[in-house]
Parts: C-alpha cells; sequence; structure tokens
C-alpha cells in the first residue's frame, strides 16, 4: 500500500494503489548506498575515532558497512584516516587503482583532507593530489557521528548517480588528471 512504501526509503517514483514505478538507476542506486563495503586506510590517530565508529554504540553497520574488507578488490568505499606521507601515496594511489568500479573515496580528518597541521615537506596536502574524493570530513579528529555523516552524505552522492557515471571517458579524463606530485 502506499501507506507501506512510504515507510521505507523507496528511490523516487511514482507510488499508486499496489504497485511502485521507478527507474532502474535508482534502484541500483538504492541497492549500492545500502551496501557500500569500507576499506579502512587508516595510518594514525583518525583510525581510533574509525575504530569507536564500528563497535557497538556508534554502530555503522546501521548503515549496511558492517562488512570491512582489508582487499581493495572486494570494497567499493575507501576511508582514507591519517596523516599520509608523500611516501605513502603511491601506495594509497594504488590501493584505489585496484579497487573495482564502481568506488568512492572519504577523507576522514583534517590530515586526509588537508594534511591538517603537518605543513611540512613528507606530508601530502590532503589525498585529493593524488585520488578523487567524493566526501571531506573536517575534525582531528572528526567524531564518530561525523564520521557517520560522511557515510551518510556519501550515500546520498550514490543514491543519486547514475548507473553507468563510472567508466564514461570524462571519469577516465578526471583519474589521469590526478598525478602524484
Ligand atoms: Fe591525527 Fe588529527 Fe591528523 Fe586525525 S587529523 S590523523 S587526529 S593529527
Amino acid at each position: 500500500s502506499e501507506k507501506n512504501y512510504n515507510m521505507v526509503d523507496a528511490p523516487e517514483g511514482y507510488v499508486g494503489e499496489g504497485f511502485f514505478a521507478t527507474k532502474l538507476s535508482s534502484v541500483v542506486g538504492l541497492a549500492r548506498a545500502n551496501s557500500m563495503w569500507p576499506l579502512p586506510f587508516a595510518t594514525s590517530c583518525c583510525g581510533i575515532e574509525f575504530m569507536a565508529t564500528m563497535a557497538a554504540t556508534y554502530d555503522v553497520a546501521r548503515f549496511g558497512s558492517e562488512r570491512m574488507s582489508f582487499s581493495p578488490r572486494q570494497a567499493d568505499m575507501l576511508m582514507v584516516m591519517g596523516t599520509i606521507s608523500k611516501k605513502m601515496a603511491p601506495i594509497l594511489r594504488q590501493v584505489y587503482e585496484q579497487m573495482a568500479e564502481p568506488k568512492w573515496v572519504i577523507a576522514v580528518g583534517a590530515c586526509a583532507c588537508s594534511g591538517g597541521i603537518f605543513d611540512t615537506y613528507s606530508v601530502l596536502q590532503g589525498i585529493d593530489k593524488v585520488i578523487p574524493v567524493d566526501v571531506y570530513v573536517p575534525g582531528c579528529p572528526p567524531r564518530p557521528e561525523q564520521i557517520l555523516d560522511g557515510v551518510l552524505r556519501l550515500q546520498e552522492i550514490v543514491k543519486s548517480e547514475a548507473a553507468n557515471r563510472r567508466g564514461t571517458q570524462e571519469y577516465d579524463d578526471l583519474l589521469k588528471s590526478y598525478n602524484i606530485n
């Protein structure tokens, strides 16, 4: 019924008497958004906050992301948490490239977003120097609620993203524009 459809997080569409019409891309987006497997790339303090985000009190599993993957092949949400040195940058880039499409990136904390307090010769001044970032979560460190907020914001992007945006020439060109300095 209409009432039942309104109770679930249904994709945008038309609700009628006993039926619901929508687009395939909306259904794909909804499924993708609610089953993102994180790959935690944690190098320092922000990683500790991620442990809290995973644990029972904050419980990222509520949003379909309880299945951690430490293999890039089986993850679609790269979460970069911590200070990334310039020596680490090529490895981060390689991990990103090893992930299968579709894939998304969250920069968690000031260091991943911009280098944070480490404005120095050895630290990458933001991971978006080497890989594309979908969501930036500020803070030093961000609280678990902020990290969850980042996941939810990414879900909104994923839901509204056309199923075939990735893999286009435009997207390939964007990727090529990211060079390791
Ligand atoms: Fe540590 Fe702050 Fe950098 Fe997070 S943003 S890794 S808490 S120094």
